[in-house]
């Protein structure tokens, strides 16, 4: 049993942020909870197609009007808005640990500060949007300006709610496009906060909305808007498939950051202790729900006792307990549900003949699970091959570097890989051979606004953060003009 200390609040009903608050138009509401304690958090409105509607209606609006304001405004507004969210530092993590369950520590030190830099990182680039003078053939000055798309219909998961908001709108915003965010229904209580930071910086109304609600109604209503001009989501990779479908009746652009199976690679030459230490963090950083989170340790066999003496020890010391808690490093996972989703396969892997080495026990109240450690786990396992999104990892041996690669290389997702060894060469044909989005070379799960992020294969396509992102939210206007001889 976990000990859990909650101050009686009362608990509050929030309406959709449409050009400021407003009920959802059927009134529903739905209830989101307290995954420590498996209480009814809040309620939130159950937004629906007309709510969708009118949000895109208020987008298409403001958006006009926000693509001709001066780049350098664009920019002061979105750079006012980080500091703001720094100002909110321990509001916003407090929020998101209740909301998430994710330890309140990770959120301060993390996901609120990352949110801050995205915006300053992109009212950077406001200013900065330049187009090409080309030379062509022919008596014609030619060149390329950049506009952006209009309305951009958002999509995020639950694990990292207010940084992945601010991964979509940041850029977005910068380049002159509104946005309207479908939060997740399991947390969408900083999202909603955001948006009134938005309004408090002077983000002009209907520029930004969040409508509230489940995938299948105002996330599907989103994803089919005719006034959407392109979708960027971020979710699961069956998820994803639906919205693609959907996207494609319409021809909307579309940018998709999927799951992962991502592996964590220990080579024979490798520093053992420190690859060990983080690959602890690597499998079990918020819960493991985390779309990078390195859920297949791949240990080369020379090395494995060694390794897993450290990873085991390691693990067993993870202090689990109240995310608003200080001192806590694993708090509960999201969801009743996603719980017993985690301990299903627990279960499995023990099915299928690996060894449970530590962890799996649920505990309460809430929806706790102590981080797993799967031993002797076959590459073609399910429990190897499948996304768990929470705290199981799978110990994989293997004999050389061909095998870690072809082992690597072996699951349908291409999200992410981590290597450890102290040569530079083996790193660098790794690096090479390895199918993912994003490389970690003695390190891992490191992320920057400033570094292009997403997958390949079934981990999704499109790119977020760095300057790659401004393709996904821009388009290219060509001109041709006759300069008479
Ligand atoms: P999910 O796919 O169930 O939901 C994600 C979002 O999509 C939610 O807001 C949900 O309401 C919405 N949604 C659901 N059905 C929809 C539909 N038919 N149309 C439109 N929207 C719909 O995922 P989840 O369980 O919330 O999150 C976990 C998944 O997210 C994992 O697979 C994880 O790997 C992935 N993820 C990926 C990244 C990345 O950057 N690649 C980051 C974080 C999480």
């Amino acid at each position: 049993m976990i000990e859990i200390t909650r101050a009686a609040e009362p608990v509050r009903t929030h309406d959709l942020w449409i050009e400021g608050w407003r009920p959802a138009r059927s009134g529903a509401t739905f209830p989101t909870y307290d995954p420590a304690t498996g209480q009814v958090l809040a309620h939130l409105a159950r937004g629906g197609a007309e709510d969708v509607n009118d949000a895109v209606r208020a987008a298409t609006r403001a958006g006009a009007a926000w693509a001709k304001v001066d780049p350098n405004e664009r920019a002061r507004l979105l750079w006012k808005l980080g500091e703001l969210i720094l100002h909110h530092v321990d509001e916003l993590a407090r929020t998101e640990a209740l909301d998430t369950g994710k330890p309140i520590s990770n959120a301060r030190a993390i996901d609120i500060p990352r949110a801050a830099d995205t915006f300053f990182y992109f009212s950077g680039w406001a200013t900065k949007l330049h187009g090409e003078t080309i030379p062509v053939r022919g008596p014609f000055f030619h060149y390329t300006v950049r506009e952006p798309i209009g309305v951009i219909g958002a999509i995020i998961p639950w694990n990292f709610p207010i940084l992945l908001a601010a991964r979509k709108l940041a850029p977005s915003l910068a380049v002159g496009n509104a946005v309207v965010l479908k939060p997740p229904e399991e947390a969408s209580l900083s999202c909603l906060r955001l948006a009134e930071l938005c309004a408090e910086v002077g983000l002009p109304p209907g520029l930004v909305s969040v409508v509230t609600g489940y995938g299948h109604e105002a996330g599907a209503a989103l994803v089919a808007h005719p006034g959407v001009g392109k979708i960027a989501f971020t979710g699961g990779t069956d998820t994803g498939k639906i919205v693609m479908a959907s996207a494609a009746s319409g021809l909307k652009r579309l940018q998709l950051e999927l799951g992962g199976k991502s592996p964590n690679i220990v080579l024979a030459d490798a520093d053992v202790a420190q690859a060990a230490k983080a690959a602890v963090s690597a499998a079990f950083y918020n819960q493991g729900e985390l779309c990078t989170s390195g859920s297949r340790l791949l240990v080369d066999r020379a090395i494995e006792a060694e390794v897993l003496a450290v990873l085991t020890k390691g693990t067993e010391a993870m202090v689990m307990g109240d995310p608003l808690s200080a001192q806590t490093q694993i708090g509960p996972l999201v969801s009743a549900e996603h719980r017993d989703r985690v301990r299903g396969y627990v279960a499995l892997g023990t099915e299928e003949g690996a060894t449970l080495a530590v962890g799996g026990q649920a505990l309460g109240p809430g929806y706790f699970v102590r981080p797993a450690v799967f031993t002797g786990v076959r590459p073609e396992a399910r429990l190897a091959q499948e996304e768990v999104f929470g705290p199981v990892l799978s110990v994989i041996p293997f004999d050389g570097v061909d095998e870690a690669v072809r082992i690597a290389n072996s699951t349908a997702f291409g999200l992410a890989a981590g290597v450890w060894t102290r040569d530079l060469g083996t790193a660098h044909r790794m690096i090479g051979a390895l199918r993912a989005g994003t490389v970690w070379v003695n390190t891992y799960n490191r992320f920057d606004a400033a570094s292009p992020y997403g997958g390949v294969g079934q981990s999704g396509f499109g790119r977020e953060n760095g300057a790659a992102v401004l393709d996904e939210v821009t388009t290219r206007k060509t001109v041709w003009i006759a300069v008479p001889e």
